[in-house]
C-alpha cells in the first residue's frame, strides 16, 4: 500500500463525462489499497473565461493592481477549481468511494501575499493524512491557497501542477501522478519530429530545462518544487482506458517518471531537444569596457520586468570598447529599446541594434557533464544543413543555439537525429 497524489488538468476534467472518467482512474488506485489525494484544475477554458470577466469590469480607482483589486481577481478565478473538486467528489461518492472536496483555505495551503502569482509557504497536511488513513479520498482544488491576509490567493497560471507537487511533498506521498492530455515527456515536440520518443525517465534538472524552454507539459515552478523535495513525479495520460492492462502498475505505470538522476541508470548523453520561439536579439555596439557596464544595462531592464535570457559579451581587443548581445522575448523588444534609450548616457554605448523572429534551440542532457564533443556534434550537424548560428550559450547540462526563425524545425529535426534520439 502506498500514498499517491493524482493531479488532473483542465482537459482531463473538461466536461461531466471526463470527470466521471477521472473518477474511474481514482477508483483503480483506491481499489488497489492505496491512500489517495486528488488535485484538480478548472474545466479547460474556464479560467480564461473567469479572467476575461474580471478584465471586463470597470477599472477601480486606487485599486492595488493596474486594473482591479487583485484579491477580488483571486476570489473570482479560484472558483473554477472549486467547481471541479466538488463535482469529482460527487462522482466518486456515486461509485461508492468515500470522498470529500477541500478548498485551499480549508487545508490550509498557506501562501505569500502576491495575489495572482502567490507562492506556497506551508501546507498543513495533518488532517488530510488522518482522513486518508481512514480511507477517505481528499479531492483538492488546485491553483489556490490562503494568503497572510486571510484571503484566497491563486498561484499563477498553470499553478495546479504546483499545488499537486506541494501536496505530495507535504503528505510525503510515494508518488505524484500528473494526468494530462499527453502520455508523457518526449525527446522533443512530436508535432515537429514524428520520430520523437517518449522518455521512460528524465532527471529533475533536465525537466526543469525542458519545461522552461517551452515544453509546456508542467508549470516550471512545480518541477523546481519536485526537485527540492525529491517528489517522484509521473506524467501520464488521463485519456487511456482507466482499466487497461498496466495502468495500475505501481512501480512502472505508463508515462514518464521525473526523478533524481541517481535513479536513472542508463543515462544517455543527450536526453532531449527543446526550442523557444519568438526570441529577439538586442546588441549594444561599442560599449565602454569598464566595471559597472553590465549592471547599468541589466539593472534597469530587470526593474522593468524584462526577462533577459542569453547574454554574450565579447572580450575587447584594446581594453576600451566591447559589444554586448542578449535575447529577450520578441514582445519585449520595444520596451527594452526604450529602457536602453533612457539609460544611454549612464551605460555609454554607441548604437543599439535588434532583430526579432529568432528561435532558440537547446540540447539538454545531464550526461553532457562527463562527455566531450557534445557541442561540436551540434555545430557540425547544423553546418551541414547550412544553418547559421547567431549566438551560443552553454551550461553544464545544456547547449543553447540562437538561429533564424524559419530554420527552427529543420534545426530541431537535425539535432534530434544527430544525437541518435530518433526512434527506429
Ligand atoms: N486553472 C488554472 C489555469 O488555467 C490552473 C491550472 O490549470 O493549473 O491556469
Ligand atoms: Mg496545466
Amino acid at each position: 500500500m502506498a500514498r499517491i497524489v493524482m493531479k488532473f488538468g483542465g482537459t482531463s476534467v473538461a466536461d461531466l463525462d471526463r470527470i466521471k472518467n477521472v473518477a474511474r482512474h481514482v477508483k483503480r488506485e483506491v481499489d488497489a489499497g492505496h491512500e489517495v489525494a486528488v488535485v484538480v484544475s478548472a474545466m479547460s477554458g474556464k479560467t480564461n473565461e473567469l479572467v476575461g470577466w474580471v478584465q471586463g469590469m470597470p477599472k477601480v480607482v486606487g485599486a492595488n493592481s493596474p486594473f482591479y483589486d487583485a484579491r477580488e481577481y483571486d476570489a473570482v478565478v479560484a472558483s473554477g477549481e472549486q467547481v471541479t473538486s466538488g463535482l469529482l467528489a460527487i462522482a466518486l461518492q456515486a461509485m461508492d468511494i468515500n470522498a470529500r472536496s477541500w478548498q485551499g483555505w480549508q487545508i490550509p495551503i498557506r501562501t505569500d501575499n502576491a495575489h495572482g502569482a502567490a507562492r506556497i509557504l506551508e501546507i498543513d497536511g495533518a488532517d488530510i493524512v488522518k482522513r486518508m488513513g481512514e480511507g477517505q479520498v481528499a479531492v483538492i482544488a488546485g491553483f489556490q491557497g490562503l494568503g497572510p491576509d486571510n484571503r484566497i490567493a491563486t498561484l499563477g497560471r498553470g499553478g495546479s501542477d504546483t499545488s499537486a507537487v506541494a501536496i505530495a511533498a507535504a503528505v510525503k506521498a510515494d508518488r505524484c501522478d500528473i494526468y494530462t492530455d499527453v502520455d508523457g515527456v518526449y525527446t522533443t515536440d512530436p508535432r515537429i519530429v514524428p520520430q520523437a520518443r517518449r522518455l521512460k525517465k528524465i532527471a529533475f534538472e533536465e525537466m526543469l530545462e525542458m519545461a522552461s524552454l517551452g515544453a509546456k507539459v508542467l508549470q516550471v515552478r512545480s518541477v523546481e518544487l519536485a526537485m527540492v523535495f525529491k517528489v517522484r513525479t509521473f506524467v501520464r495520460s488521463s485519456f487511456e482506458d482507466p482499466d487497461a492492462p498496466g495502468m495500475g502498475d505501481f512501480l512502472n505505470p505508463p508515462g514518464t517518471l521525473i526523478c533524481d538522476e541517481e535513479e536513472i541508470v542508463e543515462q544517455e548523453v543527450v536526453t532531449g531537444i527543446a526550442y523557444a520561439k519568438d526570441e529577439a536579439q538586442i546588441s549594444l555596439r561599442r560599449l565602454a569596457d569598464r566595471p559597472g557596464v553590465s549592471a547599468a544595462i541589466f539593472g534597469p531592464l530587470a526593474e522593468s520586468h524584462i526577462n533577459v535570457d542569453m547574454i554574450v559579451q565579447n572580450i575587447s581587443e584594446d581594453g576600451s570598447k566591447t559589444d554586448m548581445t542578449f535575447t529577450v522575448p520578441s514582445g519585449d523588444v520595444e520596451k527594452a529599446i526604450k529602457v536602453l534609450g533612457e539609460n544611454k548616457e549612464k551605460i555609454g554605448y554607441d548604437v543599439v541594434q535588434n532583430e526579432s523572429g529568432l528561435v532558440k534551440v537547446s540540447v539538454i542532457g545531464i550526461g553532457m557533464r562527463s562527455h566531450a564533443g557534445v557541442a561540436a556534434t551540434a555545430f557540425k550537424a547544423l553546418a551541414d544543413k547550412g544553418i547559421n548560428i547567431k549566438a551560443i550559450t552553454t551550461s553544464e547540462i545544456k547547449i543553447s543555439i540562437l538561429i533564424d526563425g524559419p530554420y527552427a524545425e529543420l534545426a530541431v529535426r537535425t539535432l534530434h537525429s544527430c544525437y541518435g534520439l530518433d526512434k527506429n
